[in-house]
């Protein structure tokens, strides 16, 4: 199929055969995928929905946020995206809950009493994750996207990778890969990319949606956010911070706060970044980026939440920025002084 070695060609086909065996048995599925989605939780989800219901099309599937939250800005412009609905209007305990793009509970957030109601429970994910919960799983830390394994999925089902398929996967791709050039762009990722633009998907459809079609309120909020950049450890740290005001005072929305530590991470010489997030709710959410070997995930575990080695993420509970900051600085430059 790609080239894997045969071992974990061989892993992975069982995996996709428990995964078919689970829809034979289920008449109603569930897919849901995390909290705060992003170009890859909705384009897995929504594309393994269009799979599922051409090679299954007596199954009724249905695909859920984990929030009862609106679907970022930068992402409705996706193929299916009106199909996804909160998790009260889902059947209440369907047969077969499918969660994609992350394999820790919590993260399902609203949807986490559905799949707690379902008969049973497969996790697709690439977190690294030692107990994914569910009765069955496929875990491929290796790849950069969920979305790779959903196409390895179609393909190995002989489904059709329509224009549509393709314009979703080839977003949760380009989206997970920061547009091919994280640590984690690898030849499986472009293998994908390949195969899915010559499946109709358009790159600069994706391109212009999620990276060109910014409001000016938000690149006002990006500008804030750019203004404070401060650097630590001689500038191997890079950090910023956005107060909720911040939105307010420039009309940016929470969902489209997903960029911002894009423009810390920019900064020459940099190894780590942080950007630390006041939510309208007055907690703090954080992400950390590696753009070097260290391993920014512990440290994101560590603080409650988690992640990959370059791109990780966690939440605190009501604290100030200024705790956040004190909380969390000191960690980061003792990982960075350690890596
Ligand atoms: P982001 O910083 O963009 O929110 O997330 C970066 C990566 O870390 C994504 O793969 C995301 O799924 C993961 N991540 C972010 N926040 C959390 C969290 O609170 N818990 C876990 N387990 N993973 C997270
Ligand atoms: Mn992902």
């Amino acid at each position: 199929m790609t080239g894997v070695s045969e071992g974990r060609r061989c892993r992975q086909e069982r995996g996709f055969c428990e995964l078919s065996e689970a829809i034979t048995r289920a008449r109603t599925i569930a897919i849901c995928a995390h909290m705060s989605p992003d170009g890859d939780a909705l384009g897995s989800e929504l594309s393994l929905a269009a799979i599922i219901r051409e090679r299954w099309p007596e199954k009724r599937v249905h695909c859920l946020l984990a929030e009862h939250k609106e679907v970022p800005r930068h992402l409705r412009f996706l193929p299916m995206i009106d199909e996804l609905v909160p998790p009260r209007e889902a059947p209440e305990a369907p047969d077969l809950f499918i969660a994609v793009d992350l394999s820790v509970a919590s993260r399902l957030a609203d949807a986490r009493a559905t799949m707690e109601r379902a008969r049973e429970v497969f996790v697709i994910d690439h977190h690294p994750t030692k107990r994914p919960f569910g009765d069955g799983a496929i875990m491929r830390p290796d790849v950069a996207a969920c979305g790779v394994v959903i196409l390895e999925y179609a393909l190995y089902l002989d489904a059709a990778v329509t224009r549509d398929v393709a314009m979703l996967l080839f977003c949760a791709i380009m989206t997970d890969t920061g547009r091919f050039q994280y640590q984690n762009a690898n030849a499986e990722a472009f293998w994908a990319a390949g195969k899915l633009v010559a499946a109709g998907a358009d790159p600069s459809v994706v391109a212009l949606n999620v990276y060109q079609s910014m409001r000016l309120s938000y690149l006002r909020l990006e500008s804030v956010v750019m203004g404070r950049i401060t650097t630590l450890l001689d500038g191997r740290i890079a950090f910023s911070w956005v107060f909720w005001e911040d939105f307010e005072a420039t009309g940016a929305g929470e969902d489209e706060s997903e960029g911002l530590v894009d423009i810390v991470r920019s900064v020459e010489g940099a190894e780590v970044a942080l950007l630390l997030r006041e939510t309208p709710e007055g907690a703090i959410r954080g992400n950390l980026r590696s753009k070097s070997e260290i391993d920014v995930s512990g440290l994101a575990t560590e603080l409650g939440g988690g992640g990959h080695a370059a791109a990780a993420g966690f939440s605190l509970g009501k604290v100030s920025l200024e705790a956040a900051k004190e909380t969390v600085l000191p960690k980061l430059e003792a990982l960075v002084l350690g890596g």
